[in-house]
């Protein structure tokens, strides 16, 4: 009698044995509806073999094998299971948190017939007569314009204008104005641009060696049109019928990329899956994909368990982006699952930036990818804006603001140019600084900075839990002059409409971009030269072209030069490069102006000089010096509870039953730098070894210890290539 072996959404790292008389390899991949406890539950078949550890008569039945669509493909089990391993994540959870939600319920999935979903106008359709249609017809009207306007024209974009509209259409194709079009490939050959030396280049080195995988790092500056680069390498994957994958770092990005391939490739089906579809919409981009009927899938990082059938091509674009890393259940990275991806299907992926994240860099230096360059802007007249640090020691600064940003913003507002002031925000832990030698307190055991505790009048490493008391005067140079640095909330809004009362001010949060209608709004709103200033945090660094910008101006980022996060300061260069792009885009000479009481800092002397290498290069130092990635490799347990001590005891007992080997290293347990979220407070250990292979021993075999602790009113994650803490 055949068994399934079954993979289910529980945190047990095992699958589950069940009779399935009718079933056969043809079946691995399939859903399955399956019983569990005293609930029927949904899960995907592994294996389909013969004999099982469990006794025959104790085995019970599955209850029904779906074959509403066609089994997952073995690259997408073999990718969950690929997860599974490298992230010690039990399979089952993994291949179920793959799944469009839609896939994971009981009912069965009806996909509806395929519709030709493409019209495109025809000659006569371009000459008739539009006098001849009444004024009355509003939709007839909009709807020719949007044929003439765009060609080709989707269904969904039919239906989007009105519902109304799909009769409108009819009518059109009846007249012989619209027909039908076949997803052929076809570009528009008169808005693509005469690529650059350097983008003609890029795209030659890559499409040599298409049909094998590479890891290519594209390194280009802000403007250097790496989008470009992108398109004419998708545009030769579809001429050889191939599918692509591009992953994208926002949600809020999505529109505006889907936009611009639509555009390029109007008559190619585009699926772009996100967090913010509902659930069928999902599970159709999904299977569309799946079917092949997707050729470019565009994406946040979710999308890279998409199955796609003939994936000849994957990009990340932003790859040094956070939000690339998943930071609860399976802690993914999508840049690296996209990796893998691409070496098994034997394809090239190419990760964009430009501000590489160190991991990326040093994989170019020890030759594991190739890195290539476009180091100049690609628009006409376009060039870099100037950048420039005001000394704040030395001149005034009222409620955050100093007087040559003042004078600056007032210029740019007479010159009718927007201004952006990017308030550097993270939250980081106070440090112990002298303010005489800008010497910081670091941990003796592990060179991370150390935290100030003022309750407990001690410093503490939050890395290896570490503790001394606060000095009182500085070790380097004597300076009684030492105290803690690194806070500090503004009101900067506030302050800036009393300065400018007359200007046009909008503040942006990550609240504002997360509805996809108030972001839409706020992108028009900057577009139309409806605002004057614009206030914001990260948000506003990420991709956005607003080719009227000015002026950017940075507050306080010194707090990242001297965080207890050893990643800030790679943060911060990152993100300034990316604000300071949004400047001059377009024919506007853009300026940058950075607040900081430390203008001789390295990073902003490559910052100044738009200088990546510089930075990527001394910080890789600092980080071979202090033993931190990409040197070493870690992992961090994560423990939460309603108290910390639980927590705590927790991860202790964890390392009494620990026995690392030589080269790995289990640190103290330590309170997470978010100590507490949503009532539960948190705690971690870390673990490290500068070999990857050490550390993934190490950890299956802790795995397998940690199921056998008991875990009540704990929960805990292993999070391995943790990037925060
Ligand atoms: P990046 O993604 O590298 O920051 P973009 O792809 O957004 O840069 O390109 C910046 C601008 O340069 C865009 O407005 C784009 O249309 C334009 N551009 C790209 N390539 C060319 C080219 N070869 N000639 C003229 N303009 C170009
Ligand atoms: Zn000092
Ligand atoms: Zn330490």
């Amino acid at each position: 009698m055949p068994i399934i072996r079954v993979a289910l959404d529980v945190p047990v790292n095992t699958l589950f044995d069940y009779i399935a008389p009718s079933a056969t390899t043809q079946h691995i991949g399939a859903r399955v509806q399956v019983p569990f406890g005293r609930k029927m539950v949904i899960g995907v078949i592994i294996e389909v073999t013969t004999d099982s550890s469990f006794s025959k008569e104790k085995l019970r039945y599955a209850k029904y094998i779906f074959n509403d669509i066609p089994p997952l493909p073995k690259a997408l089990l073999d990718l969950f299971k690929f997860c599974s391993e490298y992230y010690h994540h039990p399979l089952g959870e993994v291949v179920m948190s793959g799944l469009p939600t839609r896939l994971r319920n009981s009912k069965p999935f009806v996909e509806k017939p395929q519709v030709k979903s493409q019209f495109h106008i025809t000659n006569k359709g371009q000459l008739a007569d539009t006098s001849l249609i009444s004024k009355r017809s509003i939709l007839k009207h909009r709807l020719l314009d949007l044929f003439r306007e765009s060609g080709v024209v989707n269904l969904i974009e039919i239906k989007q204008l009105s519902p109304g509209a799909v009769k409108v259409l009819k009518e059109f194709v009846e007249l012989g104005w619209v027909e039908e079009a076949a997803s052929i490939f076809k570009t528009k050959n008169s808005i693509e641009p005469v690529l650059r030396k350097e983008q003609a280049s890029v795209v030659n080195d890559i499409s040599a060696e298409t049909n094998q995988f590479n890891t290519w790092l594209l390194h280009g500056i802000t403007g250097s049109g790496k989008t470009e680069v992108y398109l004419r390498l998708v545009a030769l994957q579809l001429l050889q019928g191939r599918q692509v994958l591009v992953l994208i770092p926002e949600i809020s990005l999505t529109p505006q990329l889907e936009a611009v391939f639509r555009t390029r490739f109007p008559t190619i089906p585009i699926i772009s899956l996100h967090s913010g579809l509902n659930t069928s919409e999902r599970a159709k981009g999904w299977l569309q994909a799946l079917h092949g009927t997707a050729q470019i899938i565009l994406g946040t990082r979710l999308a890279v368990f998409t199955p796609i059938s003939d994936l000849g091509l994957i990009i990340v674009d932003e790859e040094q982006d956070n939000s690339f890393k998943q930071q609860s259940g399976l802690c993914y990275s999508a840049r690296d699952i996209a990796i893998f991806r691409a070496k098994y299907t034997n394809i090239p992926v190419i990760l964009g930036s430009a501000t590489p994240s160190l991991e990326s860099y040093y994989n170019v230096i020890n030759h594991r990818y190739r890195m290539l360059r476009l180091s100049s802007r690609a628009a006409d007249n376009a060039s870099l804006p100037s950048i420039r640090c005001i000394d704040t020691r030395t001149v005034r600064v009222r409620e955050g603001l100093s007087e040559p940003l003042i004078t600056a913003l007032g210029k740019k507002i007479a010159l009718n140019q927007q201004s952006l002031i990017f308030i550097n925000r993270r939250g980081f832990a106070p440090v112990l600084m002298c303010k005489s030698c800008t010497w910081t307190a670091t941990c003796s055991r592990c060179a991370s900075r150390l935290v100030v505790h003022l309750k407990d009048k001690n410093l503490r490493c939050h890395y290896c839990g570490y503790k001394e008391r606060i000095l009182s005067s500085c070790p380097e140079c004597g300076d009684q002059d030492i105290a803690p640095f690194g806070h500090g909330t503004q009101r900067v809004e506030a302050a800036l409409r009393e300065q400018f009362p007359d200007a046009r001010i909008l503040r942006i949060d990550r609240d504002s971009t997360r509805r996809k209608e108030a972001w839409k709004k706020i992108l028009e709103e900057i577009h139309e030269q409806r605002v004057d200033i614009l206030v914001g945090t990260q948000i506003l660094a990420k991709g956005h072209d607003f080719p009227n910008l000015g002026l950017v101006g940075v507050l306080n980022p010194d707090a990242s030069l001297y965080s207890t996060d050893f990643r800030a300061a790679e943060h911060l260069f990152s993100q300034l490069m990316q604000v300071a792009g949004r400047a001059g885009r377009a024919s506007t000479t853009g300026e940058v102006l950075v607040q900081t009481k430390f203008p001789n800092h390295p990073l902003y002397h490559a910052l100044r000089q738009h200088n990546y290498e510089i930075l990527a290069k001394m910080l890789l130092t600092e980080r071979r010096a202090a033993n931190f990635p990409p040197y070493v490799y870690q992992a961090l347990l994560r423990a939460e509870a309603p108290k910390l001590s639980t927590a705590l005891d927790f991860l202790s007992q964890v390392i009494s039953i620990s026995s690392p080997s030589k080269n790995v290293e289990v640190f103290d347990p330590v309170p997470a730098q978010m100590a507490k979220l949503k009532g539960m407070e948190r705690a971690h250990l870390l673990v490290q070894s500068d070999s990857r292979k050490e550390l993934q021993k190490f950890l299956t075999a802790w795995r397998v210890k940690l199921d056998k602790i008991s875990t009540r009113k704990i929960r805990w994650a292993l999070d391995v290539d943790p990037v925060e803490f």
